[in-house]
């Protein structure tokens, strides 16, 4: 097992794992639930942010939100689709950090977050690291470190 406080595996700048924010699907606090859910669907992401016109990050939305919302006691209330807006109901709670934050850091809040979202120093949204992203890269620093050793 290699001694990772001997590595430079945890030094890793996080701009490398970032996607950027145009390549982030995102909906809007007054776009509508039935817009989310397209955009949802669409893109096959279970929860993405949610961003202001100034690109701003106001919160986070997921399908089982939406779902969980239309549920009825004895229906499904489709309508509500229409009539609640994101900012009813998106959460507030979520995983950012600021784009200096070291690689540890991020590293950590991938165990209980799916992503984490990316703010520089004056605010603006920068983009997401996904957990996919953090596990590939150690993925393949444990696989060369393995290849180094039988070497
Ligand atoms: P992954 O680790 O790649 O499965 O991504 C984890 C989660 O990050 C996804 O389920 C989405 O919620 C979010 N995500 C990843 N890539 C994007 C993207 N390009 N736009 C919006 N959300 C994303």
């Amino acid at each position: 097992m290699p001694n990772l406080q001997d590595s430079d595996v945890l030094n890793r700048s996080i701009s490398s794992f970032l996607i950027p924010a145009e390549r982030v699907a995102h909906v809007q606090p007054d776009n509508n639930l039935e817009h989310t859910l397209l955009v949802l669907v669409k893109s096959g992401y279970t929860a993405i942010p949610v961003l202001d016109m100034s690109y701003r990050l106001k919160g986070l939305i997921s399908k089982a939100q939406i779902l969980d919302s239309i549920l009825g006691l004895e229906r499904i209330e489709l309508e509500k689709l229409g009539e609640w807006k994101v900012l009813e109901l998106m959460t507030t709670d979520f995983a950012c950090v600021d784009d200096e934050t070291p690689f540890e850091r991020v590293l950590s809040l991938s165990i209980n977050h799916p992503f984490v979202c990316i703010e520089n120093k004056q605010g603006a949204f920068m983009g997401i690291i996904p957990r996919s992203k953090i596990l590939a890269y150690l993925n393949g620093y444990f696989h060369d470190k393995r290849k180094k050793s039988r070497a």
